[in-house]
């Protein structure tokens, strides 16, 4: 029933604002954390037009794993093995060096699943807009071309998922001259 969708959804929400509580983003002002994986949940039902519970639930949690002390056994027992799943898909292994988890996201793009998929561009989508309206602190012009340049290999692996938000990305690769 909409009770039980907003019930969960809700309770996704909590989750992530009490992780994500202490944490800023890079933008110049260091906005709260927490408008990411919100700001992503809303390209997926705004834009995307995406109003699969699941698909919205993995995405306010996309993060909690990979950037706070989370884990993948907390967000299974919290909110079942599908959400476990979609989440596991889309979060990198910390330990890996940063170069190699940047190689990973390439190549495991194209056979990640269609829900992770939709997180996964919803997530980009998100990143490079924030990086188009300011650069963060300490980072080189350089740098975000390398980002953008990056993400665009990786969107390329998550082709044929969504018309609206590939048809967005495609605007901001070609402002920047990504191809
Ligand atoms: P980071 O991974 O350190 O930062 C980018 C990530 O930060 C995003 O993917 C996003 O992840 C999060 N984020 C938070 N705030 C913002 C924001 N305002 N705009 C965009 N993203 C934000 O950097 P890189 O992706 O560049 O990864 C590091 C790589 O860069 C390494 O390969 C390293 O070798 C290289 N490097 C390059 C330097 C250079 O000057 N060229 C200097 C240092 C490293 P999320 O969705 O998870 O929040
Ligand atoms: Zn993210």
């Amino acid at each position: 029933s909409p009770g039980d969708i907003i019930e969960i959804v809700i309770k996704c929400v909590n989750f992530a604002a009490v992780k994500h509580k202490d944490q800023r983003r890079l933008d110049p002002e260091s906005s709260p954390y927490i408008n990411h994986p919100i700001g992503v949940a809303y390209i997926l039902t705004n834009e995307a037009k995406i109003t699969d519970v699941d698909v919205i639930q993995a995405a306010l949690l996309h993060d909690t794993v990979e950037d706070t002390n989370a884990t993948f056994e907390e967000i299974e027992n919290e909110f079942g093995p599908k959400i476990r799943s979609i989440v596991e898909e889309v979060t990198d292994d910390k330990s890996l060096p940063k170069q190699e988890r940047k190689l990973l996201q390439i190549k495991h793009a194209p056979t990640s699943s269609y829900e992770a998929k939709l997180v996964k561009l919803a997530d980009k989508l998100y990143n490079l807009r924030d990086l188009e309206k300011a650069t963060p602190k300490r980072w080189t012009p350089y740098r975000v071309q390398e980002y953008f340049a990056w993400s665009k290999k990786v969107v390329d692996g998550l082709r044929g998922t969504n018309q609206a938000m590939e048809d967005s990305l495609d605007e901001l690769f070609k402002k920047r001259n990504v191809s």
